[in-house]
C-alpha cells in the first residue's frame, strides 16, 4: 500500500491545540503517558499469551526502552507489547472512539481550558501529549503474533497524518518524537532519569536506556591502564525500581508515589481525594489500592465510559477494566485489585458469576464506604466537596445497594429550607433538630433549589417552622422510593396525598373551616370541578397554603409533576394522571369568585377565572401551562380592567 495522508477526526485536533496550549506547564508528562502505553501493551500481550503461547514469538524480555539520539535530535520509546495493526492505529491514534468528546471540548473551552489542566487530563490525552515537545512524531508499529506488514504513521500535529505498511521485524511499538529546538534538554540522561523515577518508577516492567560511560580500560589487575586514552562503553540500565505499589507495605509508600499511581491509572492530573490501600485476608485473599478521585469525570453519566477497576492475579495483569469489581454507584472509583484466589486464566464469564469476585466487591465496596464515614464524622467541610462531585451517584446505591441500605443512608446530604443553597444536611442531623412536634422527615422533588423554594407546598412547612429537604437530582425520586423510612421517621412528599402535620387541636380547627368552607363554597367549589374534570381529578380545600390561592397535589402513590418531567426528558410514556387541586378556604380570589357565581352562575369570566387558577397551580409547580397564549391574553384583560379602563 501507498502512503496515504488523512485528515484527524475535528475533535483529535481540537484535542491537539488544547494539549499544546494549555498543559505546558506540565511537559515532562509526555514521557509518562507513552511510558503508560508501552507498559499497557505489554500487560496486553502477557494477557493474550495465556491463552495463545505463539504470539509471544519467543519475545518476553519484557522492557521498555528509551532511546535519546543527540545527533538526530530525536528520542524514541519502544517496546516490545502487543503492537498495533494499521486499523488500530487509525481508530487509536487518528481518531477518539467516545462519545459525548464534542460536548466535552465545548466544555473544555468554555472554561478556558489554560487554567484546567486536570480537565484535560480527565480525558487522557495520552499519545497526544508527545505534540507538546515535538514537532514530528513517528510511530512504527506491529501486531504481536501476525506477521503481516507493520504499519508507519507520522504526523506534525498540524491536522493530518500520513499513514503507510511497512516491514518490521520487531514486535510492538516504536515512537520517535522529533523534539524541538527548545525541548533537546529531554536528551539528557539526567533529565530522562528524573522523569521517570518521578512518574514511572512503579511501572513492573523495567525502563532502560543505554548507558554510554567514558572511562580509561582496565588491566586484568583490575588497575586503569596509564596513557590508554579513554574508552567508551555502553551498557543498559534500568531506570526504575519496578515495584508493584500495592504489593508494598503501606509504611513504604510516600504520598507522592501514592499519587503518581492515581495518575498513571485514572488520566486525571490531580491528586485523589482519598487513597485507600489495604490488604483482605480469610475467605477471600488480596490486595487493594484504590482512589476516589476528586473531580467527577465529565462522562459519568454516559453509557460508554469506562468503568472497573484493574484486575492482577499474583502480580500478573487480568484486565484494565473488571466491571464486577465495583458496583456501578461506584463507578467513579479508580483502582487495582491483586487476588490470590483466583485462576490465572480467569475469562470475562468466570469473573461475572464467580464468588471470589463477588466476596472482593463486597470488601472493597465495605471499605470505601467506611472511609466516606470516617470523613463525613471527621471533615464534614471536605466531605461536602466530595459529595458536590459524587453524591448524585452514591445516591443510586441507596436505590440498588439493599445490603449497605444503612451505612448509604447516614452519607446522603440534601439542601433543604433551613440550608443556604450550596449547605447540606444529613437526614442524621435533620431529625436531631426536629422540634418536638414534628413526627415524619418532610421533602419535596423538583429540578431546582429556587424553583422549588417558591413552591406554594411549603407555605404550612415554613408557618410551623418544619424542615423540608429539598431533592433536585433526578435520582432522587428513585432515592425516596427505597427510603421510606429513617430511624422509625417516614420521608413524606409535602406534595403528595393528605399530608396532616397539625396538632390535634389545630387538625380539629382547620377540618371545621374546611367544612364550613366547603359549604359557604360549595356551589362555586362544584362549578370549578366541573369545568376542570378533565384537568383535575377532584378540587378540594386546602390545609397546606397559608399564602398561595391553590395548588396541585398528587395523590399518595400518584406521579407528580417532577417524575413526570423526569419521565418526558427519558422518553418514556407518561401515563395521563390527574392532579388534585387545593384551594385556599382564606384566600380573597375564592370570595370574590363565590360572590360573581352568586350572582350569575353562567358569567362567562368564571370560567376564565377557573383556567387562570389551574394555570397559576401549574406554573408554580414549575411545569410548563398547555396554552401560554390564552393566559397571557386573560392576565392582559384582567390587567386593563383593574386599571379602570
Ligand atoms: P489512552 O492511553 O488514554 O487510551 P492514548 O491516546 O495514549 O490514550 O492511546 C490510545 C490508544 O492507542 C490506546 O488505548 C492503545 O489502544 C493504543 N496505543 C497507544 N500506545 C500504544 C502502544 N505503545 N502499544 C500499543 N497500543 C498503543
Amino acid at each position: 500500500m501507498t502512503k496515504a495522508t488523512k485528515q484527524f477526526q475535528t475533535e483529535v485536533k481540537q484535542l491537539l491545540d488544547l494539549v499544546i496550549h494549555s498543559l505546558y506547564s506540565n511537559r515532562d508528562i509526555f514521557l509518562r503517558e507513552l511510558i503508560s502505553n508501552a507498559s499497557d501493551a505489554i500487560d496486553k500481550v502477557r494477557f493474550e499469551a495465556h491463552s495463545n503461547e505463539t504470539i509471544l514469538e519467543g519475545n518476553s524480555d519484557w522492557k521498555i526502552k528509551i532511546i535519546p539520539n543527540k545527533d538526530a535530535g530525536t528520542l524514541t520509546i519502544r517496546d516490545n507489547g502487543i503492537g498495533m495493526n494499521m486499523a488500530e492505529v487509525e481508530e487509536n491514534i487518528g481518531t477518539i472512539a467516545r462519545s459525548g468528546t464534542k460536548a466535552f471540548m465545548q466544555t473544555l473551552k468554555d472554561q478556558a481550558a489554560s487554567d484546567n489542566p486536570e480537565l484535560i487530563g480527565q480525558f487522557g490525552v495520552g499519545f497526544y501529549a508527545s505534540f507538546m515537545v515535538a514537532d514530528k512524531v513517528t510511530l512504527y508499529t506491529r501486531t504481536a503474533g501476525s506477521m503481516e506488514a507493520g504499519c508507519c504513521w507520522e504526523s506534525s500535529g498540524d491536522g493530518s497524518y500520513t499513514i503507510e505498511e511497512c516491514s518490521r521485524e520487531q514486535r510492538g511499538t516504536e515512537i520517535t518524537l522529533h523534539l524541538k529546538e527548545e525541548f533537546k534538554e529531554y536528551l539528557d540522561e539526567w533529565k530522562i532519569r528524573s522523569i521517570v523515577k518521578k512518574y514511572s518508577d512503579y511501572i513492573q516492567y523495567p525502563v532502560v536506556m543505554d548507558i554510554i560511560r567514558s572511562e580509561v580500560p582496565k588491566g586484568v589487575d583490575g588497575k586503569e591502564i596509564e596513557g590508554a586514552g579513554t574508552i567508551e562503553t555502553t551498557k543498559e540500565e534500568t531506570l526504575n525500581s519496578m515495584k508493584a505499589i500495592w504489593a508494598r507495605a503501606k509504611s513504604d509508600v510516600s504520598e507522592e508515589e501514592y499519587n503518581e499511581f492515581y495518575k498513571h491509572i485514572s488520566h486525571d492530573f490531580e491528586a485523589p481525594f482519598r487513597t485507600i490501600h489495604f490488604s483482605a485476608e480469610g475467605t477471600s485473599e488480596f490486595k487493594a489500592l484504590i482512589y476516589l478521585p476528586a473531580k467527577k469525570p465529565f462522562d459519568m453519566f454516559m453509557a460508554d465510559r469506562k468503568k472497573g477497576l484493574q484486575l492482577y492475579v499474583k502480580r500478573v495483569f487480568i484486565t484494565d477494566k473488571c466491571e464486577e469489581l465495583i458496583p456501578d454507584y461506584l463507578r467513579f472509583v479508580k483502582g487495582v485489585v491483586d487476588s490470590s484466589d483466583l485462576p490465572l486464566n480467569v475469562s470475562r464469564e468466570v469473573l461475572q458469576e464467580d464468588v471470589q469476585v463477588k466476596r472482593i466487591q463486597k470488601g472493597l465496596v465495605s471499605k470505601i464506604l467506611t472511609t466516606l464515614s470516617e470523613v463525613k464524622d471527621k471533615s464534614f467541610d471536605e466531605y461536602v466537596k466530595f459529595w458536590k462531585e459524587f453524591g448524585q451517584v452514591i445516591k443510586e446505591g441507596i436505590h440498588f445497594d439493599f445490603a449497605n441500605k444503612e451505612k448509604l443512608q447516614e452519607l446522603v446530604l440534601f439542601e433543604s429550607t433551613s440550608t443556604e443553597a450550596g449547605s447540606f444536611v444529613s437526614l442524621k442531623e435533620y431529625v436531631a433538630r426536629m422540634p418536638e412536634p414534628q413526627k415524619e422527615i418532610y421533602f419535596i422533588t423538583g429540578n431546582s433549589r429556587d424553583a422549588l423554594e417558591q413552591s406554594p407546598h411549603l407555605e404550612v412547612f415554613r408557618a410551623k417552622g418544619f424542615e423540608v429537604l429539598f431533592l433536585t437530582d433526578p435520582v432522587d425520586e428513585w432515592v425516596v422510593q427505597a427510603l421510606t423510612e429513617y430511624d422509625g421517621k417516614s420521608l413524606k412528599a409535602v406534595d403528595r396525598g393528605d399530608i396532616s402535620i397539625d396538632t390535634e387541636e389545630e387538625k380539629k380547627e382547620k377540618e371545621k373551616k374546611r367544612e364550613e368552607a366547603q359549604k359557604e363554597f360549595s356551589d362555586l367549589i362544584s362549578f370549578l370541578s366541573d369545568r376542570l374534570k378533565d384537568k383535575v381529578k377532584e378540587v378540594r380545600f386546602s390545609n397546606r397554603l397559608t399564602d398561595s390561592a391553590c395548588c396541585l397535589v398528587a395523590e399518595e402513590y400518584g406521579m407528580n409533576a417532577n417524575m413526570e418531567r423526569i419521565m418526558k426528558a427519558l422518553n418514556q410514556p407518561v401515563p395521563e394522571s390527574k392532579r388534585v387541586l387545593e384551594l385556599n378556604p382564606d384566600h380573597a380570589i375564592l370570595k370574590a369568585m363565590a360572590a360573581i357565581h352568586t350572582q350569575d352562575k353562567a358569567a362567562p369570566v368564571l370560567a376564565d377565572y377557573a383556567d387562570l387558577l389551574y394555570d397559576q397551580a401549574i406554573l408554580t409547580e414549575g411545569s410548563p401551562i398547555k396554552d401560554p397564549l390564552r393566559f397571557t391574553r386573560l392576565v392582559s384583560e384582567l390587567m386593563v380592567k383593574a386599571a379602570g379602563k
